[in-house]
C-alpha cells in the first residue's frame, strides 16, 4: 500500500504528521507523494478539501482518510491522539470504502472558452459590486430569475458547511443530490424568488445565465475564481465520486449533533 501524508502547517499538525510518518515507515508503508493509494489528511475539514484538490485527478484509485487535529470534523474520522490505532488500523486494511457524491462545474464564457471543476463542498456564484442578477434553469427549463447576492450549489457532505450557512437542510451524504441555496435573495412587489432551498434529482441539473456578466466571483470550496464574463454554468452531479478508506463507523446524525449541538444538557 503506498501512503501519503498531506498536512496543514499549524504546530499540531507537523508533529502529528511527523509521528505519523515515523510509525508508517517503521510498519513498511511506501510512502508516495504522487501516485498513494491512501492519503491521510492532518489538520481540519479544510486541509482534506485541499488534498482532495490536489489528488482531484486520481478519484477512481485514491482513498482519503481524515485526521482532524482540533474536534472532529465531518471529513475527519480520527483525531490526533489516535495515531497509532489508526496504523493498527491500515495494517488490518482489507479495502473498506464509503463514496459520497461531488459536483460538476462547468462555465463557458461570451468568448468561447469554457472551464471545468469538480467540488467536495460547494460551489458559489456572487456579486459583489452590485445586485447579481441570473436566469435559472433545472433540467433545462426555466424555473426563476434571481435577484440578490449569490447561489450557491452544494454536494451532500458539503451541506454542513457554506450551504447551511445559507439556511440549507443539512444532506444525508448517502443521497445523490444537489441543494441550490440563496445568498440575501431579494423579494418584493417586482422581484420574486423561491426564498427556500430546493434538493435537485440524481438526474437533473441546474444552469445560471447571469445578466450584466461582467463582474461576477465564482468560489469552489475554498477557491475564488474571477472568471472573464459568463455565458453559462451548468452545475450536476459529477461521474466522479471521492472516496474514504472507512475502517469504523460513526453515525452522520450523530456527528451533526457532536458537531453543532454538543453535550447533552
Ligand atoms: P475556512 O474559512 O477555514 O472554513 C470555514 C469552516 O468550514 C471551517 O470551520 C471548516 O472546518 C468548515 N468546513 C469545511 N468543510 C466543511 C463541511 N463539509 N462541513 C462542515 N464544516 C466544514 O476555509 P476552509 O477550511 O478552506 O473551507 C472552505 C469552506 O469554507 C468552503 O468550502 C465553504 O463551505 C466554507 N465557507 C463557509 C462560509 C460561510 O459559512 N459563510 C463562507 C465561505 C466559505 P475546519 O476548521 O475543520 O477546516
Ligand atoms: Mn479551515
Amino acid at each position: 500500500m503506498r501512503v501519503t501524508v498531506f498536512h496543514n502547517s499549524i504546530p499540531a499538525s507537523i508533529t502529528a504528521a511527523q509521528k505519523l510518518i515515523k510509525l508508517l515507515k517503521n510498519g513498511h508503508f511506501e510512502l508516495d507523494e504522487r501516485h498513494p493509494d491512501v492519503v491521510i489528511t492532518i489538520g481540519g475539514d479544510g486541509t482534506l478539501l485541499s488534498a482532495f484538490h490536489r489528488y482531484a485527478d486520481q478519484l477512481d484509485t485514491i482513498r482519503f482518510i481524515g485526521v482532524h487535529t482540533g474536534h472532529l470534523g465531518f471529513y475527519t474520522d480520527w483525531r490526533d491522539f489516535e495515531i497509532e490505532d489508526l496504523v493498527i488500523a491500515l495494517k488490518e486494511d482489507s479495502g473498506q470504502s464509503v463514496s459520497y457524491p461531488l459536483l460538476d462545474v462547468r462555465a463557458m464564457y461570451a468568448d468561447a472558452t469554457s472551464a471545468h471543476y469538480l467540488a467536495l463542498n460547494e460551489s458559489t456564484l456572487k456579486r459583489l459590486n452590485g445586485t447579481m442578477r441570473t436566469e435559472v434553469y433545472i433540467k433545462g427549463d426555466f424555473f426563476e430569475s434571481f435577484r440578490g447576492d449569490g447561489l450557491c450549489v452544494s454536494t451532500p457532505t458539503g451541506s454542513t458547511a457554506y450551504s447551511k450557512s445559507n439556511g440549507g437542510a443539512v444532506m444525508h451524504p448517502r443521497l445523490d443530490a444537489l441543494q441550490v441555496t440563496e445568498i440575501a435573495s431579494i423579494n418584493n412587489r417586482v422581484f420574486r424568488t423561491l426564498s427556500s432551498p430546493i434538493i435537485t434529482a440524481p438526474d437533473e441539473w441546474v444552469t445560471l445565465e447571469p445578466t450584466g456578466r461582467d463582474d461576477y466571483v465564482m468560489t469552489v470550496d475554498q477557491f475564488v475564481i474571477n472568471p472573464p464574463t459568463i455565458k453559462q454554468i451548468r452545475y450536476k452531479i459529477a461521474k466522479e465520486r471521492i472516496h474514504f478508506a472507512r475502517y469504523r463507523h460513526m453515525h452522520f446524525w450523530d456527528r451533526v449533533e457532536d458537531a453543532f449541538i454538543g453535550a447533552k444538557h
